[in-house]
């Protein structure tokens, strides 16, 4: 298969056309959102939903999110929306906010990981909401990678994982915030953080009061522990690189580090202590993190880093999302300084 790109901001007619109609007729269309980059299908159709599944190698009972570009397009999906679900989508949709909750009839199996629950977001991005208004249809979405892979963020990264593998890629220029939503579930008791993401655990709080975070959210799964957000089981974010997290202070990190033969992933303007070093962002700073993380991850491949030791970020507000996603990247490699 020949998998064209087609960039969005100069063909936008073209981009909307080509990417609706092969979406209409049930196959799957790498597209831009402001989290990171999606590879979407009919929510609705088994057989489209099954081709995303192939193209990213994913185990299939793990859930997909499903897109869409207007608050009118949620009810058909849900058995109902809870009241704070309403409170939540107009503080934060669109937006990197991802809803679960029990989900209608129409939501097929596949598309939910065979449970009965389902995810919803809609996303900021206007691209995104473009194509899923022309295509007629929620899409479900999980990121552009190959399953277990660091997410993309452009289309370039899209192309090195799908080239082959699906017939295209719409173009749309960098992921604004670089990791993926803020996954929340109404289908417990207390809403439940499963994922932190683009809005924080401390914005919800303000927004709905009181809400859980999920242990696996920090922590590696233990024996026997289900998972649940299915993903929290897989191997996620993972470069070839082997990364350890080094928790504490700069001083500390070039004591433990001095005289070993590795690649520095530290924080903006600390690259010039190091040999080899590629920078995530402003210390302190989630979001300018999580705008660098997966890149900077994609990058230490691409310089052939084997051995990798990472500064730890914050884990307050969106950096919350950074360590989350780093942790999965250095399969919970962690040293205490
Ligand atoms: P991705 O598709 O890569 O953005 O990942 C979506 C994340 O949301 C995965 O970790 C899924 O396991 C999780 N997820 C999606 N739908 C559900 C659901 N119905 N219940 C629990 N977790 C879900
Ligand atoms: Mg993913």
């Amino acid at each position: 298969m020949q998998t064209r790109v087609i960039d969005i901001r100069t063909n936008k007619n073209e981009a909307l056309e080509e990417a609706s109609e092969l979406l209409k007729s049930g196959e799957v269309v790498g597209i831009p959102t402001e989290t990171v980059y999606g590879l979407a299908a009919n929510a609705l159709d088994e057989e489209a939903v099954k081709k995303i599944y192939i193209a990213k190698g994913r185990p299939s009972d793990n859930p997909l999110i499903v897109h869409i570009s207007d608050i009118s397009e949620l009810s058909p999906l849900v058995k109902e929306i809870p009241e704070k679900v309403k409170v939540m989508a107009s503080a934060f949709w669109p937006g990197p906010l991802t809803m679960i909750m029990k989900k209608s009839d129409v939501i097929p199996s596949v598309t939910s990981g065979g449970l009965s629950t389902v995810a919803i977001r809609m996303p900021e991005n206007e691209y995104a909401r473009a194509i899923i208004k022309s295509a007629g249809v929620p899409l479900a979405a999980p990121s552009a990678n190959l399953s277990g892979s660091p997410s993309p963020t452009n289309a370039k990264y899209v192309f090195d994982d799908m080239n082959g593998r699906i017939p295209l890629i719409i173009d749309g220029g960098a992921s604004k915030i670089g990791v993926e939503s803020t996954v929340i579930t109404f289908a417990t008791e207390i809403p439940t953080v499963l994922r932190p993401g683009g809005v924080t655990v401390e914005e919800i709080r303000e927004t709905i009061g009181e809400i859980k975070v999920a242990d696996a959210v920090l922590h590696d799964l233990k024996e026997g522990e289900t998972a649940a957000s299915p993903g929290m089981k897989y191997k996620h974010y993972a470069p070839k690189a082997n990364i350890t997290i080094l928790k504490g202070s700069l001083e500390k990190y070039i004591e433990y580090t001095s005289g070993k033969d590795f690649f520095a992933l530290v924080f903006e303007g600390e690259e010039k202590f190091f040999k080899n070093a590629v920078t995530y962002g402003k210390a302190n700073d989630g979001l300018s993190e999580a705008g660098r993380l997966f890149d900077a991850l994609r990058e230490l491949d691409e310089m052939g880093a084997k051995t990798v030791f990472a500064r730890c970020p914050e884990l307050t507000g969106v950096g919350l999302a950074v360590y989350n996603r780093l942790i999965r990247s250095a399969g919970f490699n962690i040293i205490e300084l």
